[in-house]
């Protein structure tokens, strides 16, 4: 589509960050983080509330300034060409931002007008939009009036107005109900096939499971470990495999000395086995090793570890679902909208 893009991000790399640090007074609130994400990616960051994922964000779209490190969007330095980076970003922020006085018809299509789209797209968008976010029927209300739900739900349809080369979204679904989230996550999977590279925050474990390519995990400022979510899972060395067969006793002891076999316990029926490598790998090896034994397998089952075990094995703490966060400090906006 573009063909003016800077030579920077014609390796496939749509946002590139080194060593980026921001501190508020003390207090390193982002410690020294470098990831970059790809073209058509959809990027996470998941971590718990104060691990410095808005502002991190917020340096990205340049509503903070940046302090310490570098950054590039889609090739353009946030510090010397902020302008260009805000053309190629669109936002949708954690905080609801809408301004009160228009009905939410109004304030969706003033969004499409600033950003320049035609008029038969805007109303096929907003109509699109609507629907996605069940607010069909408040179309002629004023935003002021809506509930705090219908706002959160509005804001996020602002921020899918527009096709930008990067979309950012800090904590998208924080407080909708399961079946809006749900919706919301294919439609940002939709918007992503468009080729929109997606950036998003997440405290919720299925949210970054689901949704991401790929997965920074965050606290405290640092990123601990990315990766896929597979390869997350597979870090840990905690697949587990259940077997049942014809004679237990005999397999136990066949495979209790397999280098793969981290720890194997009998149950009332069958066995499990915790292998320290991707279980899908090591289970030919089982099967074989059991056939040339005479033994029959009656059942196999594999589990990987969830996103939950890998935040608790890096992190060394659950996310307990804090529901809505605490709302930040308007002076962070300063410079904003
Ligand atoms: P997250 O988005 O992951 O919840 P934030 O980036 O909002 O984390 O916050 C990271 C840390 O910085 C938290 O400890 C928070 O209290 C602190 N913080 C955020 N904004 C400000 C601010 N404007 N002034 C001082 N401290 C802040
Ligand atoms: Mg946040």
């Amino acid at each position: 589509m573009e063909t003016d893009d800077p030579a920077g991000s014609s390796d496939g790399t749509i946002i590139c960050v080194e060593s980026l640090e921001h501190a508020y007074g003390d207090f390193r609130a982002v410690d020294g983080i470098s990831f970059a994400v790809r073209r058509g990616e959809i990027f996470s960051f998941l971590g718990p509330n104060g691990a410095g994922k808005s502002t991190a964000i917020n340096v990205l779209i340049t509503l903070l300034a940046l302090q310490k490190g570098r950054a590039t969007i889609a090739g353009y330095d946030v510090t010397k060409e902020p302008q260009k980076v805000r053309e190629s970003i669109g936002i949708v922020f954690q905080d609801i931002t809408l301004d009160r006085d228009m009905t939410v018809w109004e304030l969706l299509e003033f969004h499409g007008r600033l950003y320049t789209m035609p008029a038969g797209e805007r109303r096929k968008r907003i109509d699109e939009l609507l629907k996605l976010v069940q607010l069909e029927s408040k179309r002629n209300e004023l935003s002021k009036r809506l509930s705090g739900g219908m706002k959160r739900r509005l804001e996020i349809a602002r921020g899918l107005m527009t096709r930008p080369k990067v979309l950012f979204l800090d904590e998208p679904t924080i407080g909708l109900d399961p079946q809006t989230r749900m919706r919301m996550w294919e439609y940002i999977k939709g918007v992503n096939r468009e080729g929109t590279t997606i950036f998003l925050t997440t405290h919720y474990m299925d949210e970054a499971d689901q949704l991401s390519d790929r997965i920074s995990i965050i606290d405290h400022g640092k990123i601990i470990i990315t990766g896929t979510s597979w390869e997350l899972k597979n870090t840990l060395g905690q697949d587990l495999i259940y077997l049942e067969t014809d004679n237990d006793k005999a397999a136990l002891g066949l495979l209790k000395d397999l280098p793969p076999v981290r720890d194997i316990k009998a149950k009332t029926r069958g066995f499990t086995l915790m292998v320290n490598e991707d279980g899908t790998k090591v289970l030919p090896g089982i099967i074989d090793t059991l056939r040339n034994a005479g033994i029959e397998i009656s059942t196999i089952n594999l589990k990987k570890p969830s996103m939950d075990d890998v935040f608790v094995f890096y992190t060394g703490k659950e996310i307990r679902d804090e529901g809505q966060a605490p709302a930040r400090p308007r002076f962070m906006r300063a410079g904003g909208r």
